[in-house]
């Protein structure tokens, strides 16, 4: 599967943390993930993420992207819904194009959780 790992400022160590503890599991997954997010998972990890451009950057809409052209299959997105971010447009298409293509989303780390764990179990279902 197609993995792409976001996460807003104050959610960086929260997405480490899923990394590590779910590493084994990602490895066997391509990778994909925001600048500063990719960076910090990759030097925590040593897990191998292609990296797009940081997401007030453009990195969202690279994301967004790909998710327009099918390339995705799970996008995990551990959003600040605390903090105004200067690309909420390009979050909420993201969020979006997830539903348009009905691409499963996790935006909080509960449901992150949830994902990574059926993945690792092998119950991971996509409703066709
Ligand atoms: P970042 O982007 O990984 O480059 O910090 C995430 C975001 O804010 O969308």
């Amino acid at each position: 599967m197609k993995i792409a790992l976001i996460a807003h400022d104050k959610k960086k160590s929260e997405i480490i943390e899923l990394a590590k503890k779910y590493k084994d599991i990602l490895e066997m997954h391509e990778l994909y993930a925001t600048g500063t997010t990719g960076t910090m998972i990759m030097g925590e990890t040593k897990l191998d993420i292609y990296r797009l451009k940081s997401g007030p950057l453009g990195g969202d809409q690279q994301i967004g992207a790909m998710l327009a052209n099918g390339e995705l299959d799970l996008i995990i997105f551990l959003r600040d819904p605390l903090t105004a971010q200067p690309h909420e447009p390009d979050v909420s298409a993201l969020l979006r194009l997830c539903d348009v293509q009905k691409i499963p989303l996790a935006t909080n780390e509960s449901s992150a959780t949830i994902m990574l764990e059926a993945l690792k179990n092998k119950t991971f279902v996509i409703a066709q």
